[in-house]
C-alpha cells in the first residue's frame, strides 16, 4: 500500500517540470487555460494568431470580438472572426474591408489548416 505515495509524487513533479516547459503549454492549450483563466480575464487561447487582429469590449461575452481593422463587433467567437477577416463567405459574417492583405492570407492559411486537421481527425474517428 505504501507503493501509492512516490508514484504520486512523480506525478506532481512530472507536472511541475511541464508547466515550466513552454512547448508544452503550447502542446495542451486546454489544459493551460483551465488552470490560467482565472487571473487572465479577456484572452482567450492566446496561441491562436487570430488574437492579434481582434479583442474583446466585454469581459463577461468572451464570444464578442471587435475587428480591428473595421471595428465590426462579431458576436460568435474566434473562427466567425477568421472568416471575416479571410473573407469568405456563406458563414453568416460579412468579409472585413479593412484587413490588410497579408493577414486576410493568413486567416485563409489558418482556416484551410483547421479544416484538414478535421478531416483528418474524421478519419482517425472512422478507424477506430
Ligand atoms: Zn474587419
Amino acid at each position: 500500500m505504501k507503493r501509492g505515495l512516490p508514484k504520486i509524487r512523480m506525478a506532481v513533479a512530472r507536472l511541475k517540470k511541464h508547466s515550466g516547459n513552454p512547448s508544452s503549454v503550447a502542446s495542451a492549450p486546454a489544459a493551460n487555460a483551465a488552470a490560467g483563466t482565472a487571473a487572465t480575464q479577456v484572452v482567450i487561447n492566446s496561441d491562436d494568431p487570430a488574437w492579434a487582429h481582434c479583442f474583446c469590449p466585454d469581459a463577461t461575452k468572451k464570444h464578442w470580438l471587435v475587428c480591428k481593422y473595421c471595428d465590426k463587433l462579431l458576436k460568435a467567437g474566434i473562427t466567425r472572426v477568421k472568416y471575416h477577416l479571410a473573407g469568405i463567405k456563406g458563414n453568416n459574417v460579412k468579409k472585413c474591408e479593412k484587413v490588410p492583405p497579408p493577414v486576410r492570407d493568413e486567416m485563409i492559411a489558418q482556416l484551410t489548416k483547421k479544416i484538414e486537421e478535421k478531416d483528418q481527425k474524421a478519419k482517425e474517428k472512422q478507424m477506430d
